[in-house]
């Protein structure tokens, strides 16, 4: 995102709404976006209406308010003169919005938001299926984010204990290998709101994964979210709990059931 200095009034009200708290106001008393933080979600533009004031008006508004000691505060939700300028972006910075604007669909997975579906769709996908553990990693929150050199630590982790990385995941589609996780070097100082790792290993090795993760954390410059996931069996009960509970965590009550009526696409073996 860019502001264009000839419009901007400095009313401050795209500041609050910034995902990444990357726009500040400059000397000159106008505002300008952190290009290195901002990672393209678009949420100022999308939420600040434009309320197509000409610059100069608004100028002159605020000088004359201000001669009489009055200040001149615009609506919260508009951006007076229409000053915020979404970019042409071009690869590898497009990759920010592919992982942070969830109006953009993502290229290579045709998903919207961060490009995964994860487990929602499982019941028909068949993704992680009997006696299988979905891991699920989110690297980065709104607020922080994550550069793709720390999603690689995290993937390179991952990787030395043996997984199998989802194939249609955006991240797995940005590794130069998947043995290593390795991550292609020209996207590595891109950074994105969000990113998630996805993967699947056997049930008795979810200790061994949350030990890696405990670890790896240190290594990072940002947050790092981990869902657990398994098929539930017939009687109900959730096989990867148990697994989960001995590695000294008390896993959060399944807080977010998904039920659909889709056609399974697979067959349990
Ligand atoms: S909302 Fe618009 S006019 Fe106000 S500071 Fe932001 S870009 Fe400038
Ligand atoms: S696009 Fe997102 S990160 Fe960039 S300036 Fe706007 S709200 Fe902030």
């Amino acid at each position: 995102m860019e502001i264009d200095k000839k419009k901007c009034v400095g009313c401050g009200n795209c500041h609050a709404v910034c995902t990444m708290a990357a726009i500040y106001l400059d000397e000159d008393g106008k505002s300008v976006v952190n290009q290195d933080e901002c990672v393209e979600c678009g949420n100022c533009y999308r939420v600040l209406r434009n309320e197509g004031y000409r610059p100069w008006f608004v100028r002159l508004i605020r000088k004359i308010l201000s001669s009489l000691r009055l200040g001149y505060l615009a609506e919260v939700d508009v951006c007076p003169t229409g000053a915020l300028t979404p970019r042409q972006l071009d690869w590898p910075r497009s990759l920010r919005a592919a992982f942070s604007d969830p109006s953009t669909v993502h290229p290579g997975t045709g998903v919207s938001g961060r490009g995964t579906e994860e487990i929602k769709s499982n019941d028909v996908t068949g993704r992680v299926r009997r006696g299988e553990a979905g891991l699920v990693v989110e690297i980065g929150r709104p607020g922080i984010g994550a550069h793709f050199r720390d999603v690689e630590k995290v993937a390179m982790a991952m990787a030395r204990l043996g997984v199998a990385f989802e194939p249609m995941n955006p991240v797995t589609q940005l590794m130069e290998d998947e043995k290593t996780g390795k991550i292609r070097e020209e996207v590595l100082n891109e950074k994105v709101l969000s990113a998630i790792i996805e993967m699947k290993a056997e049930l008795k090795r979810i200790p061994e994964f949350l030990r890696e993760l405990e670890k790896v954390q240190g290594e990072v410059d940002t947050v790092i979210s981990v869902g657990v996931a398994s098929r539930c069996l017939p009687d109900g009960t959730i096989p990867h709990e148990g697994w989960v509970k001995k590695t000294g965590y008390t896993p959060s009550p399944n807080g977010k059931t998904n039920l659909g009526l889709g056609r399974p696409l697979f067959r349990e073996d």
